[in-house]
């Protein structure tokens, strides 16, 4: 055996098992596709907040448990899936120590309860993408050089392709390394390749008509080789037609400025979102990741748009509380926010149906001066984010896309994130981590946990899991 598990992707889920498996006395070998030492990940372009379920990780248990559970309790819905979305709180103030035990420093972001651990040094609070010497690429340096300090620096430029069955049996991982397949052999492989949103052909099957018509809001580097490797060895596959994402301005598409930040998200949630007859299609007030997927759903993805007011503008799209907002920030980036005196005139500059707007707007303003939002088709939940009247000129409009960030569900995990068959039994020597694993996030409504939570709690079950079955 050249190692004793081998893990299929160096984002953070996989460096932190690799790294609690050499702190366990294991030995691991990290296949990375990446070819630079700087390789793109979701992990490397991350904003940086540790959290689950937007709680302070360091809340008491029950607190965070009653906000996932919130967020969207669905995976006692699959065989040998219960209480596995529980790890998230049981383990979160375990996974900011270990972090924090020389691995990452972090700073308060904001005021929000979320924004409480911010990997430092923080991202600017501009447009655009930026993560070099940020505290997400300062942390996947510190686990890399652990791992070299240990001789078991991630392998580069290796795509593992399939499984290496023999005898019915998992027995490692083929691979494409620099100079062609070869064969690696391990007792487990734990796969964190970040899920399947770059991979037209899946997203396609799972996530939306026309995948092309969503923007890659992230690495873009998950191709559902992990998915593929682990069906063909028996895995169960759960909630695949999900994902995390915002929704961006659909300017993005051409100026890179606009992703992936700032976010349509923090306006539409107060607003409106329409299709092109000018009708309301989703719950806005379920937020930006369900937004995002409600759009991706839509047979023309690139046919939606955000209206509001100058009210709406001035204010919560204002609000600093959540950086970077969007005004004035799009604008200044380069976006552009139509603007017309009635709302007939909007309509026409943002190719929507004049009438059918109307009559949303009319129904939308009568259901806040009423609070009778249930009455609305389709309703608007109003628990989490205040629905604002769209009354004041001028009036405003956004065309939006769905940016994807990571797909939310994935290869079916117990609570050790060994991978389950069929009927829920755990298939010998195979684990799934991070984005890769099904069953935390997504479900009926889009439940975002948090992703670098779930990154560094599954990846620390599943080195310690592989440990105590040696
Ligand atoms: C802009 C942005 C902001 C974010 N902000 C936050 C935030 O503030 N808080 C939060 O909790 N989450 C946030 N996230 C999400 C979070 O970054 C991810 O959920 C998390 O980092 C996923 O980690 P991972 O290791 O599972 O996947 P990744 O980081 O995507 O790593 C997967 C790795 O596997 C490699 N790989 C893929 N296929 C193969 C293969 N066949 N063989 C070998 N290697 C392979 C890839 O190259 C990649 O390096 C954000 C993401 C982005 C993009």
């Amino acid at each position: 055996m050249e190692a004793d598990l081998i893990i299929i992707g160096g984002g953070l889920a996989g460096l932190t098992t690799a790294n609690r498996a050499l702190e366990l006395g294991l030995r691991p070998i990290v296949l990375e596709k990446g070819k630079e030492v700087d390789y793109p990940c979701n992990s490397r372009y991350s904003g940086g907040l540790f959290h689950v379920a937007f709680k302070d990780v360091t809340k008491p248990v029950e607190d965070i448990e009653a906000a996932v559970k919130a967020a969207g309790d669905f995976s006692q819905s699959y065989p040998g899936g219960d209480s596995i979305q529980s790890i998230m709180s049981e383990d979160a103030a375990k996974a900011l120590c270990w972090l924090r035990e020389g691995r990452a420093k972090f700073i308060k972001g904001g005021q929000p309860e979320f924004m409480r651990w911010m990997l430092a040094p923080p991202r600017p609070r501009g447009a655009g993408l930026d993560w070099k010497g940020r505290g997400p690429d300062v942390l996947l340096r510190r686990l890399t050089e652990a791992l070299q300090e240990a001789q078991a620096a991630p392998r580069l430029g290796w795509r593992a392709v399939h499984p290496l069955i023999e005898d019915n049996h998992l027995v490692g991982i083929i691979a494409q390394g620099p100079n062609g397949q070869e064969k690696l052999r391990a007792r487990a492989i734990v796969i964190a390749d970040g899920g399947f949103q770059a991979n037209m052909e899946l997203m396609q099957r799972y996530i939306s008509p026309k995948p092309e018509a969503l923007l890659q809001r992230g690495g873009g580097t998950g191709m559902g080789d992990g998915l593929t490797i682990a069906e063909t060895a028996g895995a169960a596959l759960i909630g695949l037609d999900s994902f995390y994402g915002h929704l961006l301005g659909r300017d993005a598409i051409e100026n890179p400025k606009l992703w992936p930040y700032p976010v349509v998200d923090t306006i539409a949630r107060s607003a409106i979102l329409v299709d092109q007859a000018g009708l309301r299609f989703t719950d806005e007030g379920l937020g930006g990741v369900s937004m995002a997927n409600a759009v991706a759903k839509l047979a023309d993805p690139m046919a939606s748009v955000v209206i509001f007011d100058e009210e709406t503008w001035t204010g919560v799209a204002a609000d600093n509380r959540y950086p970077p907002c969007m005004n004035p920030v799009y604008e200044n980036a380069g976006g552009k926010v139509f603007a017309a005196p009635s709302l007939n005139e909007l309509a026409f500059k943002v190719s929507v149906d004049p009438d059918g707007l109307s009559r949303t707007v009319d129904g939308w303003n009568d259901a806040v001066d009423t609070a009778s939002f249930s009455n609305l088709s389709p309703p608007r939940s109003v628990e989490t984010f205040q629905p604002e009247p769209i009354r004041k000129p001028p009036f405003r409009a956004i065309p939006v896309i769905a940016g994807i960030t990571y797909t939310m569900g994935g290869i079916a995990i117990d609570r050790d994130a060994r991978a389950l068959d069929q009927v829920g039994n755990p298939i010998r020597g195979l684990y799934a981590v991070g984005s890769a694993s099904g069953g935390i996030e997504g479900g009926p409504s889009s439940a975002y946990i948090g992703g670098l939570a779930k990154a560094v709690i599954t990846g620390l079950r599943a080195a310690e899991s592989i440990a105590k079955e040696r």
